[in-house]
């Protein structure tokens, strides 16, 4: 009986041992798979969110940036402006060289603006086909265009090679800073009055919203 029990016991332990192994087996396939979903999920809200051609933050994850950060400025107060910049001549660029030229300008200028604004309180985004909006966070009117004009000077003297061909180009920017109890849609509207006042002025500059702005616009 002491035998019979003895083999009993050594089996029963043996069969527990294999079953806890295969156990923490599967148990570590789903944490393993659990990870790779949960990769593909952070690749696939990446690439929701930002514009394939340039790595700018896309029109979408612009509109939600901007609507948390008028919902942020409710509470903190915090300043915070716009800038919203467009290419200046852009179809001339498209005429002369070519549409994929075209796209290596814009991929350019994105670029050149993530230079400048590099701060975890910055967001490029690429808003149109060679539109874009910076949000400048912590930052008044008056910093954000010394900030804009570092970039405007940048986007200036870039000369990019290609085909042996030298190219430049400039963009017009447009500013404004965030009003008490102002709508998301309405401080974009300033800033692009702003940015339309620069482009009737002469283009390659920029324009702060001021109420003499808009009325012109
Ligand atoms: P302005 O100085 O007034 O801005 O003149 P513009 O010629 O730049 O005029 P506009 O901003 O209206 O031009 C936009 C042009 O950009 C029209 C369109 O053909 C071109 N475009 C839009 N998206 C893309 C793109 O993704 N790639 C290229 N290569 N061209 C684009
Ligand atoms: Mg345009
Ligand atoms: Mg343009």
């Amino acid at each position: 009986l002491r035998t019979k029990s003895r083999e009993f016991i050594d089996f029963y332990v043996e069969y527990q041992t294999k079953k806890d192994g295969r156990r923490s087996r599967r148990i570590d396939a789903i944490a393993t798979n659990l990870q790779t979903v949960k990769k593909q999920l952070v690749e696939a809200n990446e690439t929701a969110r930002t514009d394939h051609l340039t790595g700018a933050f896309n029109r979408r994850s612009f509109d939600e940036h901007a609507r948390k950060v008028v919902h942020d400025f409710a509470t903190h107060h915090t300043p915070v402006s716009l800038i919203t910049l467009d290419i200046d001549h852009f179809k001339k660029i498209n005429d002369a060289y070519g549409h994929d030229l075209g796209d290596f300008v814009i991929q350019a200028c994105v670029r050149l603006l993530k230079e400048t604004f590099s701060r975890s309180s910055d967001f490029v985004a690429r808003i149109g086909g060679e539109e874009f909006a910076v949000v400048v966070g912590h930052s008044t009117l008056e910093v954000t265009k010394q900030r804009a004009e570092e970039a405007l000077l940048k986007i200036r003297k870039e000369v990019l090679i290609q085909d042996k061909l030298d190219i430049r180009f400039t963009v017009s920017m447009g500013i404004a800073q965030l009003q008490e109890f102002e709508a998301r849609d309405q401080w974009v509207k300033r800033a692009d009055e702003a940015l339309y006042h620069s482009k009737n002025t002469g283009r390659d500059r920029i324009t702060l919203w001021a109420p003499k702005v808009a009325a012109a616009s």
